[in-house]
Formats: structure tokens, sequence, C-alpha cells
């Protein structure tokens, strides 16, 4: 089985080695570096980022845990240079595991010919054609451009830019409180740039759980994050800085910056790889796809943001395989309701399957279990707080879903994604023994707080 693999993201690289272990022939095709959005662009350099901008708090908290630093300051050339070096080592990490997978490598611009074969155009324009039993797309995703006056500004970038700053800006005007605009607010304003962040919906993190937006808010502000919220961004204006005109609550409002970061959504790069050649249904812009990552051309397939949906590295992966499997005839699928997402400022946030409002809007009779971390030992000793919240079926205690802030929630995730897996129910939780003392012991609590029997609380 001849297998071709165009795109070498989080998405691609993972279908390549999967499709290699069963036995496949399989060529990889990259225009740029391997390791997508996630290892060059997104997940990896920005959590580098945001692990510097963590230690700057917690120095700037030292005294309270007994430690007097008597003065530190950035050294951004340092930081930019170690972020280089862990995308670098990652991403040749990627490179070493397709060669020992024996996968075929080529750095091109691929582009289907027929439903069988695709070019590839080198950097020095040489072409070589490729003929495959089957494919799969693995394109990812570009940065959304919001089309107002005076977006074309330097200055105004998108999160690929934001790594890579000369120096940190003084004033930044982040448009868009998704993931995005979060995470950049967390990192710069830690690194002393001043941030105003315009969400266009009438909170922060509209999609998820509305008391995590309140937090989260409340985190960012007293940071010194500037937070405005039903803000209109009509236009971008130039003299030596930018200026953002923003409306909100009936008043237009000026704001200067020396940099505007869009950050208010990604979409799928579809365009100018040959799909109109072999007729590949599409829906603005993003692949349509069956549950085995099929599209209406029986031999091809389409995982990770390119075909739109939950535009989250772990998600590419999964469909990876799920891609990779199918076309080796083995029984491969998702289960969606495990897939978690994580944000990774501070406190940190994590949510896996429903919350609290999905559920009601599904109508699901649901009792919900919610454990403070003030009353958790781990996080006391940490000096942080936050929450754990369980979601579960009122008549079958099942586990439906969970939201965790606070600190290490990212990683605690990892158990109630089991949990759901399992279909555990709320007592499999709680009778699940946790170590002592740490924050994933307050998991254990949210579940005793569903029978309204938690431990560490006050009745
Ligand atoms: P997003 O969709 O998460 O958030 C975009 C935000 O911008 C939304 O809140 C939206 O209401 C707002 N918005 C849209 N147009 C606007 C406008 N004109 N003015 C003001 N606000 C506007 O998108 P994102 O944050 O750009 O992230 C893109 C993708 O990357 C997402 O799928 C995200 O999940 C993923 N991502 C994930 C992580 C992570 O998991 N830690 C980190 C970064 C990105």
């Amino acid at each position: 089985m001849k297998i071709v693999i165009l795109g070498g993201g989080p998405g691609g690289y993972v279908a390549a080695i999967r499709a290699a272990q069963l036995g496949a022939e399989v060529t990889l095709i990259e225009k740029n570096r391997l390791g997508g959005t996630c290892l060059n662009v997104g997940c990896v350099p920005t959590k580098v980022l945001l692990q510097t901008a963590e230690m700057i708090e917690q120095f700037k908290d030292s005294e309270r845990f007994g430690i007097t630093a008597n003065d530190f300051s950035l050294n951004w050339g340092q930081l930019m240079s170690r972020k280089n070096d862990v995308v670098n080592k990652l991403v040749e990490g990627v490179e070493g595991l397709l060669i020992s997978n024996g996968i075929k490598l080529i750095n091109g611009y691929g582009k289907f010919e027929n439903e069988n074969s695709i070019i590839i155009t080198s950097e020095d324009d040489k072409e070589e054609t490729i003929e495959f039993d089957s494919a799969v797309i693995a394109t990812g995703s570009a940065p959304i451009i919001v089309p107002i006056k005076g977006v074309e500004y330097e200055g105004v970038i998108t999160s690929d830019e934001a790594l890579s700053f000369n120096e940190v800006p003084e004033k930044m005007v982040i448009i868009g409180g998704g993931v995005i605009g979060i995470e950049f607010a967390e990192a710069y304003s830690s690194f002393n740039t001043n941030i105003t962040l315009i969400e266009m919906a009438d909170s922060i993190l509209p999609t998820m759980d509305k008391e995590i937006g309140l937090i989260i808010k409340e985190k960012l502000s007293l940071k010194g994050i500037k937070i405005i919220e039903n803000g209109r961004v009509s236009e971008i204006g130039k003299t030596n800085n930018l200026t953002v005109t923003v409306e909100f609550d009936g008043e237009k409002q000026y704001i200067d910056a020396d940099k505007v970061l869009m950050a208010v959504g990604r979409k799928p790069v579809t365009d100018t790889i040959g799909l109109d050649k072999i007729n590949i249904k599409t829906n603005r812009g993003k692949i349509i796809v069956d549950s085995k990552m099929r599209t209406n051309i029986k031999n091809i397939y389409a995982v990770g943001d390119c075909i739109g949906g939950i535009m989250l590295a772990h998600v590419a992966s999964s469909e990876g395989i799920v891609a990779a499997e199918t076309i080796m005839n083995m029984k491969s699928q998702i289960d969606f309701k495990t897939i978690p997402s994580a944000v990774y400022i501070k406190p940190e946030i994590a949510s896996v399957g429903l919350s609290e409002e999905e559920a009601i809007r599904k109508g699901v009779k649901i009792k919900i279990g919610k454990f403070p971390l003030t009353a958790n030992g781990k996080s006391q000793i940490m000096n942080e707080d936050g929450f754990v919240k369980i979601v579960a079926d009122i008549n079958t205690q099942e586990i439906l879903g969970v939201q965790i802030v606070g600190p290490r929630a990212t990683e605690i995730i990892g158990e109630a994604a089991l949990a759901i897996r399992l279909e555990a129910t709320v007592d499999e939780l709680i009778t699940t023994i946790h170590a002592h003392p740490t924050v994933s012991e307050s998991l254990m609590e949210a579940a005793n707080s569903v029978f309204n029997h938690a431990i560490h609380a006050h009745v």
C-alpha cells in the first residue's frame, strides 16, 4: 500500500508513522519544517514563553516563599534562543522518528493532479510526481485576519510573528479573547508589555464554562491587563504608533499600541492544493470527512485543522491514527467525548466532556460536584487556588464532564478523560485512592461533592 501524506504537522506526521508501523510504504510531503503549527509557531513555542512568564511571577512572589530574590530581569535574547532550541530539538526528533520508520520525506509544495497522483514543486522550482494508492491531507490552518481598515500596517501581526519579536513590545492590543489571545496576554503582561485585550463576545473565553471566563477575567485584570468585552474594533490607524479604534458600551476609544495581535481564530489551508482537480467536497474551506476521516473520494482522507472542527494538535494526531488505521483495514475511531482542552495560563484551565451549560442545553439531567482548591493542601502549599467541577448524570452517576481551574489542571485532566473513556461513575472516582498531598485529590473530593460528602468541605 503506497500512502502519501500531505503536511508534516501533528496530524500528518502521526498518520505517517502509524501507517508505516502497519506496513505501508509512506511518503510525507512538507513545504516548510516538520512539526507544523504546533511545533514551530503554536503549542510548543508559546509554552516556552509561558514557562518563563510563570517563573517571572514566581520571582515576584518569592518573599512569600522565604526567598529574597534581590533583582532579576528578563533576558529576551536568551528566551528567544531557548525557544528556538526547544523547537529545533523537537522538530529534529520528529524527523528522526520518520526516518527510523522508513518514511520517505520530500520537502516541497504538493498539489493533487488526480485521484492517484500528486505533483511536488521544490523551492528551486523542480517538479516531481508521486503516485499513490491512498492519500491523507493534513495541511493545517492559518490565522484569520479580520478585514478592517488598517490591518495592512506594519505592526499588525498574528501569533506567528508574536513568537519572534526582536524586543518586547511596550504596548500591545490583542484582538480576540479566545485561547490564543489569553495565552499571549498572560505571557506578555509578565514581560511588562501593557496589554489591552478586546473580545467581541460578552465574555472572554466565550466557548468555555461561564465561571471559568469570570475567574480568568479577574486574574488577568489583577495582572494589569485591560479587558474590553462586547468590543468591536472598527479601524486601525497609524502615525508613529498604531491606534486601534474600539467601540463598546456605546462609546469609542482610541488605544495606542506598537503591536496589534490578531487572535480571532484560524482557518483551514485547503485552497491551493489542487482539491478542485479531484472534486473534494469542502464547506467554507473545511474538507468534509466522515468519522473514519474519509473524504468523498474513497482513497483520500483528511485530518487535523484542515477539516475544521476542534483545532487542537492532539485531535489532529488522533485523527491521523484513525486515517492510517482505516487505510490499513483496521477498525478505528475517535471517542470525541474524551478530548481534553487545556489553556496554559496561571491558573491553568482544563476541561473534558460536557460543561454544566452544555449538559443543560442538551436536556441531560445532571448533578454537579464542585470542590474549591482553597481546601486542597497541595494547592495551598503552592499558594494557588481554583476549583474542580464534575458534571455527572443524575440517574446513572456516570461522569460526563470535568472542568478544572488551578495548578496542574492540564495534567490532571488526563485522569478525568480516562474516567469518561471508561464510563466511570462518581463512586468509582471516589473509591480510587489518590496520593496525598496532590492537587489530583480534589478530583476525588469533587466526586464526593456530587453526593455532598466531600471530606474537606464545611457542611
Ligand atoms: P478562538 O476561536 O479560540 O478565539 C477567538 C476569539 O476571538 C473568540 O473569543 C471570538 O469571539 C473572538 N473574536 C472573533 N472575531 C473578533 C473580532 N473581530 N473582535 C474581537 N474579538 C473577536 O481562536 P484562537 O484563540 O485564535 O485560537 C485558534 C485555534 O487554536 C483554536 O481552535 C484554539 O483552540 C487553538 N489553540 C489552542 C491552544 C491550547 O489548547 N492551549 C492554544 C492556542 C490555540
